[in-house]
């Protein structure tokens, strides 16, 4: 049994942001007995405001005024993290009022820094792909001046904050001018990258008790498009990183099993990684909250990456992660939506839509997750 305070059943747990992953965890959660109070952008309306027994909007750039803070502080046991750009005073001002936020907001001003989190990987000698940091023209990371070097290989620029699906991102070719996209996002802090010629990418999920119990799932096979997560497969089951498969696990699993014991993370922390020709496993970055590529575990494995988040953050004992059926998770993107009816009516194939009003164009409306056949079946 767990070490430290169970947050039993009949609680509430609160949520802050409250898109797609605050439903599914609030649908986890209640399965489990708990009620779920849930803040922000939207409120009432949004996906995981529609399932939740407590729901209001917080008002613009996530503040949350006195009157609210207090409302939402007498509901809550503890608090999850659903969005990674929640400002991590909010949380700091939670965690004051001595309500456990897991992970903590330690872990989450890490997680929303680009540089920070290369750094760590670095200097807990996790392989990344980092070539420097610029922030007022000025190479931090390895005291160089010149910002406007040209790299004699492709590279990427990314804003350190805020930047997510491929946005806040820049490509530049072989000995193209750093400069110019410095300036073309902003003039804001980045950092440079080299791209990276790989084979393949996957993530990992972690799920950290409190007492240091861990539970871990993946490599999840993932396939981006325009920067944005496609398709997911689980476990890898073919294609270039196949014969890799048991290295990619076990580099995978260490370079994220680091990360949690150095963050002391509680909770859930999910971490992407660039697969390279020679099989090495190389850090892009990491999320304190559930991730789209575990989306699948709820069809796949025994416990859902969902159910494990609650179970870590309330330290009941974790649940077994393991693939009962290999599975694919595809993206439903924009005005795809719209053709629910007929996948709901196909076989194996679980639908999930989330609710949203407008089917923007790469907005994620929601997912499908087909499950491979039972050995049994026709
Ligand atoms: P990110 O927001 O950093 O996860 O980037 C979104 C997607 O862009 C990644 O999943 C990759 O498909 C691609 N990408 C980002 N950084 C690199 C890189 N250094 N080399 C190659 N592709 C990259």
């Amino acid at each position: 049994m767990p070490n430290g305070k169970v947050i039993a059943p009949g609680a509430v747990i609160g949520i802050l942001g409250d898109g797609q992953l605050g439903k599914m965890i609030a649908m986890a959660a209640a399965r489990l007995g708990y009620k779920v109070a849930v803040l922000g952008p939207i409120g009432r309306e949004s996906p995981a405001g529609q399932v939740a027994y407590w729901a209001e909007a917080w008002g613009p750039n996530a503040q949350v005024e006195d009157e609210q803070f207090e409302r939402f502080c007498s509901l809550v046991a503890v608090v999850l993290i659903e969005w990674e750009n929640v400002p991590v005073g909010l949380l700091e001002r939670i965690e004051a009022r001595g309500i456990p936020v897991r992970p903590s907001s330690k872990v989450l001003a890490v997680a929303q820094d680009r540089l920070l989190e290369k750094k760590l990987a670095r200097e807990l000698d996790i392989g990344e792909t980092m070539l420097l940091s610029i922030e007022k023209g000025y190479d931090l990371l390895n005291g160089r001046g010149d910002r406007t070097q040209d790299w004699p290989f492709e590279t990427i620029l990314k804003t350190r904050r805020a930047g997510y699906d491929g946005k806040g991102q820049a490509r530049i070719p072989a000995g193209g001018s750093v400069g110019d996209a410095w300036t073309k996002l902003g003039n804001v802090p980045c950092i440079l990258e080299q791209v990276v010629d790989f084979i393949g990418e996957v993530s990992v999920i972690v799920a950290r008790r409190e007492d240091g119990e861990t539970a871990i799932y993946g490599p999840f096979q993932n396939t981006h498009r325009d920067g944005i997560l496609r398709l997911t497969q689980y476990p890898i089951s073919g294609g270039p990183m196949y014969d890799l498969r048991d290295s990619i696990r076990e580099q995978g699993y260490a370079a994220a099993r680091k990360l949690t014991e150095y963050l002391r993370v509680d909770g859930l922390l999910a971490v992407e990684f660039f697969v390279t020709k020679e099989g090495y496993v190389l850090f892009n970055e990491m999320a304190p909250r559930p991730h789209n590529s575990g989306h699948l575990t709820i069809e796949c494995c025994d416990t859902s990456q969902f159910e494990q988040y609650v179970r870590a953050a309330c330290n009941l004992p974790l649940g077994s992660t393991h693939c009962h059926s290999p599975g694919e998770m595809l993206n439903i993107l924009g005005s795809e939506a719209n053709d629910w009816l007929r996948r709901v009516g196909e076989d194996r194939l679980a639908v999930h839509l989330y609710g949203k009003g407008e089917a923007k164009p790469g907005r994620k409306m929601g997912h499908t997750t087909i499950t491979a056949f039972a050995p049994n079946d026709e």
